[in-house]
């Protein structure tokens, strides 16, 4: 967390307190460079283990902009990006646990994005999914053919091999 008066990117924790329902805490920071202090109030209901190890608050604004690009040029609207944040908190929440692995949250997307518009998925998925080949879209194609199939009942379309490789 960066300082709020000198913009110095890192500051120090001198004080923490919990708040009286245990839903918040309450940090005393002091900057390194200016040595001012400053508070900040963190919502401790829903946590997210990033990869380093570091935790952070969930953020819907964060699920919304991770998502914003991949939906460039789509017809999603800040609403959908909004109801599907909405969603994947719910999701997260639904398992029950306080903290969250960062990579549970890009599965927790992946359904509803794929709801909201199929591109946009895939764009999502190949990023997330780090795919490195065409054969890799081709499969995942093949799987939302296959599920598309069987939601509308249809089954005449060609290359509709269900395999997953997953
Ligand atoms: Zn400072």
């Amino acid at each position: 967390m960066h300082c709020p008066f000198c913009r110095h990117p890192d500051s120090r924790v001198v004080d923490s307190r919990t708040s009286d329902d245990g839903s918040s805490i309450r940090r005393r920071r002091q900057c390194p460079q200016c040595n001012r202090r400053f508070t900040t109030v963190e919502t401790a209901s829903l946590s997210v283990v990033k990869r380093s190890g570091a935790t952070e608050p969930f953020s819907r604004e964060k699920i919304a902009n991770g998502v914003r690009k991949a939906c460039q040029g789509r017809p999603v609207s800040e609403d959908d990006l909004a109801l599907l944040a909405q969603k994947v908190e719910e999701t997260l929440r639904s398992a029950g646990s306080a903290e969250i692995d960062a990579y549970e949250i890009g599965l927790a997307i992946l359904g509803p994005l794929r709801e909201l518009d199929e591109v946009a998925y895939l764009r999502f998925a190949s990023v997330y999914q780090a795919f490195e080949s065409l054969e890799d879209f081709e499969a995942a194609i093949t799987v939302l053919r296959a599920e598309r199939e069987e939601r509308d009942g249809q089954g005449d379309e060609t290359g509709s091999d269900a395999a997953s490789t997953e």
